[in-house]
This record gives C-alpha cells, sequence and structure tokens, in this order.
C-alpha cells in the first residue's frame, strides 16, 4: 500500500498526467513510424519522465499498437511487462557512471541484435550523472547507433548533458503537474483503494510537493498506510502538518480590506491558540501568489475556486488588491520573515507587516477616491519601507506636507528630538509641572539624551520594525534613570514595552548613556490618538503610520 506510486504505474500514455505535449508528440512519432534513435527527456523529478520512458519502449516494440500506444496484450508488451525482456535496458547513471559500466552495459551490449524484441531500447536515468569519460565512451554509439537501437536519456539537468550528446537527441521538456492533475490523479488512486480523502487534504498534498507527482503519491500511499477508509484534514494532519492556508486567507482578507482592527484581534486570537508564526509568513507569501497568478492566468483562477475554501477566497481577493499591493505586501512579509527569523518577537513581526499591507490598501483605495474627485496631476515618489521604492503615478490631493515624506525617510534624523519647534507634550500621568523636562534631581539629563539619539537609532539598523517606532518617537522628559518616550500610538508603546524589544533598547540606551540603570517608559500622545483617523489618512504612504491604522476601523 505504501507504494501506490509503484503499484498504479499508468501503463498507457493517456494515463500519464500532465505532459499532453510530450505524450503526443511520442505517440505521433510512434503511430507514423518516424521514429528517432536517441532522446532526451528532461524535467523535475517525479513528473513521469522514467514512466513515459518505459511506455516508450514498450509502444516500439508493440507487435499492435494502437494510436501509438501498446497494446499491453502482445508477447513483447507481456515481456516487458513482466521484466523479462533482456532487449530493454534501463540503467540509473547515478549508481553506474563510470566507463567501465558503460561499456559492458551498453556499448558492448549494442552490438548484438535484439534477443526477442524489434528494438533494443536503453534508458539512462539520471543521465547527467555519467561521468566524462562514459560520455566520450558513448558519444560514438550515439552517434551512429545500429537500426534497431534507441536510446531515451532522463536527466533532471539538462545543462550538465555535454552539448555532443544533446545536439544528438530529440529533446523532450517535461513540467511540473499542475495541482488540478496531481488531485485528479490521487483521486483515482484512493478511488482503485477504495478510500475516501477530503478535497482538502488532496490539494494540501498537491501544494506541498510542488509539481512532484511522485512525491505527492508517496504523501498518500503514507495517509493510507494509517488504514483509515474516510481520510479526513484531522486524520491527515498525523502525517501532513496541517496548512496555515485558511489562517493566511482569512488574515489577508482584512489587510486588504483594510480592517487593522480586526487584523490585530485575530492575530492575538491565534497566538491562544498556539498557532506557530514563523511558518504562517510561508502560507502569506505563498497565498499572495497565488492571489497574483489568479489574477493573471486564467487557469490558476479555476483551480483555485475549484480547491478548498481558502483557496476561493484568495480567488476573490483577485478583484480587491492590485498587482502593485500584492507586489508590495510579498516584499513587506518576506523582510518582516527574516526579521522574525533572527531575533525580533514573530507575532510584532507579523503584526507590523499586515498592518503595513492594511495601511498600504487604505491608502491605495484613498488614492482612487482622490483621483476620482480631484484630477490634480503632481506624483511624488512613496517609500513605503527600506528596500522598496515604488514610483506611484496616482494622484494624490497636493496636500501632502514635507514633513509626511520626513517621517518615511529612514535616514536617522537627530531633528525628531532637537527640533527647536518641538513643543514638548505634557505625559497626562505624571505630576504636573510647567516643563516636563529632567527632575533637577535625575543623573541622566534630557540633553544627553538627545546627544545620542542619532547614533542610538542606528543600532536598530538591522530591526527596521523597532526602528519604525523609534524615528517618529520624542524623548520629553527623564525621570531619574528612566527615560519618557513620547509615542505616536498605543500601539507602539505595547510594542516598545513588550518584553523582548524593551531589553534591546534600554541595552542601546544604556551602552551610549554609559549608564548602568537606564529603563524606558512610553507615553502615549493623546492628541494623536484622537486624530489618529485623520492622521493615518494624511500621512497614509507611510510605515510609521501604519501603527495608528487599528484607529481606523
Ligand atoms: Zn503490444
Amino acid at each position: 500500500m505504501s507504494n501506490i506510486s509503484r503499484a498504479y504505474r499508468p501503463k498507457l500514455f493517456g494515463d500519464i498526467s500532465g505532459q499532453q505535449k510530450v505524450i503526443e508528440t511520442l505517440r505521433r512519432e510512434i503511430e507514423q513510424n518516424k521514429l528517432g534513435h536517441a532522446y532526451l527527456f528532461s524535467g523535475p523529478r517525479g513528473v513521469g519522465k522514467t514512466t513515459a520512458a518505459r511506455i516508450f519502449a514498450k509502444a516500439v516494440n508493440c507487435e499492435n499498437p494502437q494510436k501509438g500506444e501498446p497494446c499491453l496484450k502482445c508477447a513483447s508488451c507481456v515481456r516487458i511487462a513482466q521484466n523479462q525482456a533482456i532487449d530493454l535496458i534501463e540503467m540509473d547513471a547515478a549508481s553506474h557512471r563510470g566507463v567501465s559500466e558503460i561499456q559492458e552495459a551498453v556499448i558492448d551490449h549494442i552490438k548484438y541484435v535484439p534477443a526477442a524484441l524489434k528494438y533494443k531500447v536503453y534508458i539512462l536515468d539520471e543521465a547527467h550523472m555519467l561521468t566524462d569519460h562514459a560520455w566520450n565512451a558513448l558519444l560514438k554509439t550515439v552517434e551512429e547507433p545500429p537500426e534497431y537501437a534507441i536510446f531515451i536519456f532522463a536527466t533532471t539537468e539538462r545543462h550538465k548533458v555535454p552539448a555532443t550528446i544533446v545536439s544528438r537527441c530529440q529533446r523532450f521538456e517535461f513540467g511540473r503537474i499542475e495541482p488540478k492533475e496531481v488531485v485528479n490523479r490521487l483521486k483515482e488512486l484512493a478511488k482503485s483503494e477504495k478510500v475516501t480523502v477530503e478535497d482538502e487534504v488532496l490539494f494540501t498534498i498537491a501544494s506541498k510537493t510542488e509539481g512532484c507527482l511522485r512525491d505527492a503519491e508517496n504523501l498518500l500511499g503514507q495517509l493510507m498506510s494509517l488504514g483509515e477508509k474516510n481520510i479526513t484534514g484531522e486524520i491527515a494532519s498525523i502525517i501532513i502538518p496541517p496548512s496555515q492556508k485558511p489562517i493566511a486567507a482569512e488574515l489577508l482578507k482584512l489587510a486588504i480590506a483594510g480592517k487593522t482592527g480586526e487584523l490585530l484581534e485575530l492575530i492575538g486570537t491565534l497566538e491562544q491558540e498556539g498557532v506557530s508564526f514563523i511558518p504562517l509568513f510561508d502560507d502569506l507569501i505563498d497565498s499572495l501568489r497565488d492571489i497574483l497568478l489568479a489574477k493573471h492566468v486564467s487557469t490558476h483562477a479555476e483551480m483555485l475556486n475549484q480547491a478548498g475554501e481558502s483557496e476561493k477566497l484568495l480567488a476573490g481577493l483577485t478583484s480587491q488588491a492590485n498587482d502593485a499591493l500584492i507586489v508590495q505586501a510579498s516584499h513587506i512579509l518576506i523582510e518582516r520573515r527574516r526579521e522574525a527569523k533572527h531575533g525580533i518577537d514573530p507575532r510584532f513581526a507579523l503584526e507590523l507587516g499586515l498592518v503595513a499591507i492594511s495601511t498600504q490598501s487604505t491608502h491605495s483605495a484613498n488614492q482612487a477616491t482622490n483621483q476620482q474627485n480631484n484630477p490634480a496631476p503632481p506624483s511624488f515618489p512613496q517609500s513605503v519601507k527600506a528596500g522598496i521604492h515604488t514610483p506611484v503615478t496616482a494622484k494624490t490631493a497636493p496636500s501632502i506636507q514635507p514633513v509626511n515624506n520626513e517621517m518615511i525617510d529612514l535616514e536617522p534624523k537627530p531633528n525628531d528630538v532637537g527640533n527647536p519647534n518641538f513643543n514638548p507634550q505634557k505625559p497626562n500621568n505624571t505630576e504636573s509641572a510647567e516643563e516636563p523636562t529632567t527632575p533637577s534631581t535625575a543623573q541622566i539629563q534630557i540633553q544627553d539624551v538627545h546627544r545620542i539619539w542619532h547614533k542610538f537609532l542606528q543600532e536598530f539598523e538591522d530591526s527596521k520594525s523597532l526602528l519604525f517606532i523609534l524615528k517618529p518617537c520624542r524623548v520629553i522628559g527623564v525621570e531619574g534613570d528612566c527615560v519618557l518616550l513620547e509615542l505616536e500610538f498605543a500601539y507602539h508603546k505595547k510594542n516598545i514595552e513588550n518584553a523582548r524589544n524593551k531589553q534591546l533598547i534600554e541595552n542601546a540606551l544604556r551602552k551610549h548613556l554609559n549608564a548602568n540603570n537606564v529603563t524606558i517608559k512610553g507615553i502615549i500622545n493623546e492628541q494623536n490618538q484622537e486624530n489618529g483617523i485623520k492622521t493615518v489618512k494624511d500621512t497614509a504612504n507611510s510605515i510609521i503610520d501604519a501603527f495608528g491604522g487599528e484607529i481606523i476601523n
């Protein structure tokens, strides 16, 4: 049972999944009796190259071929099926790569006319593994083969096959197999074994094996070896890690709709449910690819619509996200995933990434509205985050103030804290004083913090997520050893006070201030909090504003 791949290996060309073009050409050659002497089958592993080669060997030798297919009944067909045809030589070049092996198995063997079949067929699997000497020894035979000989070289790495050989061959390129075809094949296999498997499970197998049918079949075989007659998602999860695609699809739906509040709530719930965030990044990125493909390739859209609920949801998002947004979203998530893998709290990285997409999406929608209402043309460069510069040709209300562009500039700006126009806002939870600056007893002076701020920020060049929050924040005072940071939004405060981030920030401050006990405290700028919606809408092209996004909804 576990090797259903072998048990149900296709016996006819018509049974091979995918590869229609290749199969058609091969069948036609057989039908018209226009055979070559050397064939090169190349393509990824597990997509049917060797299977096609075996059927080809049978068909060319068949005494009664039907439209290019072997009859499976004649003496030749039976002999080959029973592995009793000494005229059919299958060689794994990965384990028989040397010149002496080629000499023995091919060059000496080929001198004699076929013992029983019409053609001697040599199938060399993993042909690219042959040594140069072996190829050289083989070259003359391939150049001038006896009438009765046919070579089929199968390889996953065509570029490693010597050009002198390639030029002698008819070349056939086998492609990866479409998920829909993989699913159809798996359904047939399950039916033959009288087992039912939920569609969602089959699509998960197809997605995880990326067009390699053999792997997909083996995975199904493992599931079947559990002995269940009805394989549900729950049963499958014993062997295949459950797909997080449904979660990914739901998160993307909220992000694309700009529903930042719901998005953050859902992430919170997911954490409580123990969802692992780093693999979720992969599913999100994969889902974005699905959306992009479905927008432009009709067969992919069809495939999604015929798959599980989450795939249908993704297909439905194609009309709501433009290409630029999907591309930006992918870049954002790839970057956040990298950070999550390098120490930033994965939940924080995920929140940052998805909120940025949500804000970007809202911004795109606003732009579209502005464009309709106010077709004034000035365009401006928009930078979403480091490394992504997206030229925006859409028209925007010309009310964007330079300060907004400054906010999204990633170069450190000492002005953030030293700005002479800066009017420090009194933190509402400290005792009232006209000047909320450093208490006279403080060991650290606010000026000290201002002085080192630039260098301090540079510590976070590799943690862009924190940098985005720290850059616009303002040092508004020092209480004892505690540096008071005024933040735009509650969400910023929550994140810099997250244990891991707080420690990173405090360690950096301690280093630059040369003081051992520095701590930080975040204070929310109440005015910004109230004006959250307006701020986001006015300066929406900044990822910094993304954090305020939760107020939109
Ligand atoms: Zn036959």
